[in-house]
């Protein structure tokens, strides 16, 4: 069967992560979470004090940026794969309230963009990729053959991400998680290079009153409808 280019972009904390996870399972796609990448970039500028407030040091970024190495690897016990920090995993580490608190601040950044978008598209040359974001669609990958908006209500997404981090036993109270949820978006559809938006040939999902099983049946339907397609 020919191999495609699933590019599923849209707003914060709507579940984009389980769908495409699941859908790469399922057909044997890798799967590559570009948000990873952004807060891998992010806890990167933590650890090294690049951060005042919500400003980051660009000088000392840009100087770094070339050697900060991000990949994927897959964890042999649990076969998901974990994104790696100039060697080490920091999986758990991208994924804190602290993460998200700064990282919409950095993916703003037009130099931080240029190069995680371009490792984005090596990892595309093959096909066969399931890729989740806010460009993957517009930017990244405007040609993929298949691509998902995902959308769902604030309120429903910050209950989800709640009920995630209270699971991992991590900080955050539903307001604060409510707030950076909104805030994120805020400033991804605002900033001037690669606003989150959605591609005018992508189909639209509000998975606000969906479980995820009945998400994973849509999509993989939607993936049967563009495979099957002048096969
Ligand atoms: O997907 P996730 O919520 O982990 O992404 C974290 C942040 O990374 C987003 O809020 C957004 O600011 C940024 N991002 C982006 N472009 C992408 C993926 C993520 O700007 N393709």
């Amino acid at each position: 069967m020919k191999k495609i280019i699933i590019a599923i972009d849209g707003y914060s904390s709507c579940g984009k992560s389980t769908m495409a996870k699941d859908l790469a399972k399922e057909i044997g796609y890798i799967y590559i979470d570009s948000g990873a990448m952004y807060r891998a970039v992010t806890f990167y500028c933590l650890e090294h004090g690049l951060f005042d407030g919500n400003e980051v040091n660009e000088v000392e970024l840009a100087k770094a940026m070339p050697d900060i190495r991000i990949e994927f690897r897959l964890n042999a016990e649990t076969k998901r794969p974990e994104t790696y920090l100039d060697g080490r995993c920091v999986e758990k580490e991208i994924r804190t309230l602290a993460v998200s608190q700064k990282v919409s601040f950095i993916a703003a950044l037009g130099f931080v963009r240029e190069a995680l978008v371009r490792l984005q598209q090596e990892m595309g040359k093959e096909k066969g990729i399931v890729m989740d974001g806010r460009d993957i669609g517009t930017t990244v990958f405007p040609d993929a053959e298949l691509k998902v908006f995902v959308t769902a209500s604030a309120a429903i997404r910050a209950k989800r991400r709640y009920d995630e981090l209270q699971a991992k036993g991590e900080k955050g109270s539903y307001e604060e998680i409510l707030a950076n949820v909104e805030e994120r978006d805020r400033i991804d559809m605002n900033r001037a290079v690669s606003p989150l938006r959605q591609a005018e040939d992508a189909v639209v999902l509000d998975n606000s009153e969906m479980t995820v099983d009945e998400q994973k049946t849509w999509l993989l339907a939607q993936y049967g409808r563009v495979v099957g397609r002048g096969e």
